[in-house]
Order: C-alpha cells, then sequence, then structure tokens
C-alpha cells in the first residue's frame, strides 16, 4: 500500500517519498493506521522489516514541534540499536523543521546529556537504565509524554531490563499511547503487555502460530556416541539437548563430549540447585551449545529457539517422544528431532515410523575430523545482585563503558538476589573479566570470575 492513504502531511509524504519509501512495508501496512489513531499495539515482525518507520511516522505525525516538551519515548535494548534508531526518525523527521531527537544511553556522560536536556527535547530516544537514573534525578520529566514505543522488547527483558522499564512507566502518565515491538512473541511478552498497554491490537506480520516445523530422523547405530558426534557435523545445531534415560549416563556422555572439543554440561537430579542454575544459564545464554538431560532434569526448561534435539536413548513411548521433540522448532523456526537406536532396539521403533518421519542408515553420515563445537557467548558471573540493588543497566553501564564493550558483544543478562550472570562474546571474556575486576559498578567492586 501507497503512504499516501494514510492521513499524513503533506511535507511527510513527499519526505518519505525522497528517502525512498515508496510503498509500505508489510508491518507498516498494518501497524501504521492503528497507531495513527492512537490505539495501543503489539507488533511482532522480523528484523529489517521496517518496525522504526512504523512508529517513527506514528511518533514524529503527533508530535507538535511548538510545545517543548517530551512527548515521545523509546526504550531500546542498547546503545547501538539506540543509535539505529535516532538515525531513522532523524531521516523521517527532516520534513519538519526543529525536531529535536535526544539519545540517552548508559557509557556516555551523564553530564553531557543534563547539558542537552536542558535545550529541551521532542524525542527521547535510549535505554531503560540510563533513561531511569535522568527521571530519579529529575533532569527528565515525562508528565507530558503522549506515546511509549518499547521497541526489541523481548531483547529488553532477557537482558534483565524488566524492573527498569516498569520504574521508568511509573514516571509517565495513566493515559498514553503504549507501543511495543518484539521478534518473538511469548507468555512474558505477553504479561509484560498486559502490565503496560490497555486494549492492545495484536499484529504479526508472519504466522508464526504455525505448527511446529520439526524435521524427525531415526539413525539405527552400533555406535551411538559416534553417530551423535556425525550428526552434529552434519546439521550442525547452534543448541541441542541431547536425552538420556539415566542420570549416569548424562555424566558420562557430557564428559565424552568435552574429551572431543564438543562442549556440554550434563543437568541430573544430583545437582544442588546452585550448580543447576549455573548450568541453565549458560545454556539459555548460548555460554554453552549442548545440554546433556534426563526427562526429570529437562523438566520446567523453557528454552526458546532450540535448534535440536536428541534422543541419545530411545524414550519410554511416543508421549515422551513427543514431549521432548516439541522443545525444538517453535517460533516459526526449523527443528531438528533426532532419535538413536540400536539394531536390538528394532522392535520399538516400530510404534514411531509413520510416513512423516525419516530412517536413515547412520552410516550414510560422514566422519568429520578435527570438529569442535564451542559456545558463542562465555558467562561472567558477579557476585552481587538484586540485593546490592544492581540492576542489568548498572552492568551494562560498567562494561559498555570503562571495559569498552560494544552492546552487541553482551548477551543474555540475569540478575539473582545475590549473584548476576552476563554473557560475554567468547573471545573478548577475558578483557571483559580483568576490567571489571579493577573497576567499579555503580561505584563498587565486585567479585566476577567466568564460569
Ligand atoms: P526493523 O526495526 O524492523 O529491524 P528497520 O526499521 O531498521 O527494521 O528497517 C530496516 C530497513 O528498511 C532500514 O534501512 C529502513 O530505512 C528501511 N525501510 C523501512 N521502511 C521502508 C519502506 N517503507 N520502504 C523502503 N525501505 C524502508
Ligand atoms: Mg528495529
Amino acid at each position: 500500500m501507497k503512504f499516501s492513504k494514510l492521513p499524513l502531511s503533506k511535507e511527510m509524504l513527499t519526505t518519505l517519498d525522497s528517502i525512498g519509501y515508496k510503498s509500505m512495508t508489510p508491518i507498516q501496512d498494518e501497524a501504521l493506521p492503528l497507531i495513527i489513531e492512537g490505539k495501543d499495539v503489539i507488533a511482532q515482525a522480523k528484523t529489517g522489516s521496517g518496525k522504526t518507520a512504523a512508529f517513527g511516522i506514528g511518533i514524529l505525525n503527533r508530535l507538535d514541534v511548538k510545545k517543548f516538551r517530551v512527548q515521545s519515548l523509546v526504550l531500546c535494548p542498547t546503545r547501538e540499536l539506540a543509535d539505529q534508531v535516532a538515525k531513522e526518525l532523524r531521516r523521517i523527521a527532516r520534513f519538519k523543521h526543529n525536531i529535536k531527537i535526544l539519545i540517552l544511553c548508559g557509557g556516555e556522560s551523564f553530564g553531557r546529556q543534563l547539558g542537552s536536556l536542558e535545550h529541551h527535547a521532542h524525542i527521547i530516544v535510549g535505554t531503560p537504565g540510563r533513561v531511569l537514573k535522568h527521571l530519579n534525578k529529575e533532569s527528565l520529566d515525562l508528565s507530558n509524554l503522549e506515546t511509549l514505543v518499547l521497541d526489541e522488547a523481548d531483547r529488553m527483558l532477557d537482558m534483565g531490563f524488566i524492573e527498569e522499564i516498569q520504574s521508568v512507566l511509573a514516571f509517565a502518565p495513566k493515559k498514553r499511547q503504549t507501543l511495543l515491538f518484539s521478534a518473538t512473541y511469548d507468555d512474558e511478552i505477553m504479561q509484560i503487555s498486559k502490565q503496560l498497554q490497555r486494549d492492545a491490537v495484536s499484529i504479526k506480520t508472519e504466522s508464526i502460530e504455525a505448527e511446529n516445523k520439526i524435521t524427525e530422523y531415526f539413525y539405527e547405530t552400533d555406535n551411538k556416541q559416534e553417530t551423535l558426534i556425525k550428526v552434529f557435523t552434519k546439521y550442525k545445531p547452534s543448541n541441542v539437548i541431547v536425552f538420556t534415560n539415566t542420570k549416569i549416563e548424562a555424566k558420562e556422555l557430557a564428559d565424552e563430549l568435552q574429551k572431543v572439543k564438543i562442549d556440554a554440561i550434563a543437568i541430573h537430579g544430583d545437582l544442588e540447585q546452585y550448580e543447576r542454575n549455573d548450568v541453565l544459564v549458560q545454556f539459555a545464554n548460548r555460554s554453552c551449545p549442548i545440554l546433556v538431560a534426563t526427562d526429570v532434569a529437562a523438566r520446567g526448561i523453557d528454552i526458546k529457539e532450540l535448534s535440536m534435539v536428541v534422543n541419545f536413548d530411545l524414550p519410554h513411548g511416543l508421549e515422551t517422544y513427543t514431549h521432548r521433540i516439541g522443545r525444538t522448532g517453535r517460533a516459526g523456526l526449523e527443528g531438528i528431532a533426532i532419535t538413536l537406536y540400536e539394531i536390538s532396539e528394532e522392535d520399538k521403533v516400530d510404534e514411531y515410523k509413520n510416513d512423516k518421519r525419516i530412517f536413515a542408515k547412520s552410516d550414510l553420515l560422514k566422519a568429520v575430523t578435527n570438529f569442535e563445537m564451542k559456545p558463542e557467548f562465555v558467562t561472567l558471573v558477579v557476585e552481587g545482585g538484586k540485593k546490592d540493588k544492581l540492576r542489568a543497566g548498572d552492568l551494562l553501564g560498567a562494561l559498555t563503558g570503562d571495559a569498552g564493550l560494544k552492546g552487541s558483544s553482551i548477551g543474555k543478562i540475569d540478575i539473582y538476589d545475590r549473584q548476576s550472570y552476563v554473557a560475554i562474546q567468547r573471545d573478548l571474556v577475558e578483557e571483559a573479566h580483568k576490567k571489571l575486576n579493577k573497576g567499579k559498578i555503580k561505584g563498587k567492586n565486585f567479585a566476577v570470575w567466568i564460569l
């Protein structure tokens, strides 16, 4: 559809045309009419689909330039994303003179931001921690806020920003428009939406509710461990849960895999609560690509975007099988389920045979030498948490500020009562560790170690 079917000013339409936006992307087509109407919207669309302009055109359209008050606030998970959003907004804002868009992110001089705020801004783009700091210091006033945007809300939740977001919201008027954008939809996002939005209209441009796309393979083998490694080399999964039927087997298999440089951790009933937590955090934040688990130990693990499930041992029946493999292929992503069995188990696999499941001989899988599976991130543990008033923004600030890391090298941040976990890009973890250990977080020294 053309932008011109929307009630937008002539100048705005000319600008859009001049920057090459000839027609709306699907998300803009669906979301913009609602946004312009003033409705709360929760929208899901993949990266690169034009979400920024979807809300950008909306907030710029209702902006009153003559009113020197903050009218819109866009919260983003990282400084890089905030920069990108501000850049796109400024491009669209060219249609009108004197629109002031200000970036407020951690890791930047607070004093300079204070100075900029004194000159007033119409639109703030920032990260939750720093925005909250300005609100607490009363250098930012949101009493005239009309539209709040949560961009990449799923990533903000992943990074542990929920409390900061809630605190920021306490400074905003109840009567406002709230727009929420997220690449994924799950219970957590829906809950946030319920909490922060009013009668939100939900928009999805891809049918992610479609049936799980899981391809199921059954391999007959006389050496399960060797076949397992061949499966990894063939499908190159990014994260896998391997199911065994006993906890001893889980431990042994994880040890054997580690010996051949495939990074695996076992989770089983013998672990202390804190050890279990360490393992789950590492798996969820991509500091460990493979989790070896028993059915009992895997209960309650909710990992989004699991690329593969392996039944190292045949499950006890179809119900367990369905439960195990249902963990992959979520959110419209393709998943692979692999089941290994020995010739002696041929009778047992009969019940699994249907025209969807692919039965293959494991000797068709090639052996690869020097194959390794290393994680994308490594986890740093900081001996401080909620009880020490540590927030995700403080950790992010210390890492991107004094330690000089980019927001994009930092993964998931999990804050517990007395401990916090930060996923750091693997090749930068030593450096980050050294700097955090030497430097201060929120003005204090905390013990930091690599998990
Ligand atoms: P998202 O936030 O959904 O990942 P962006 O908002 O960053 O995506 O947009 C991705 C790219 O598409 C940007 O380079 C943007 O300038 C461009 N874009 C957005 N809307 C349009 C449009 N209607 N026509 C052409 N290009 C567009
Ligand atoms: Mg975006």
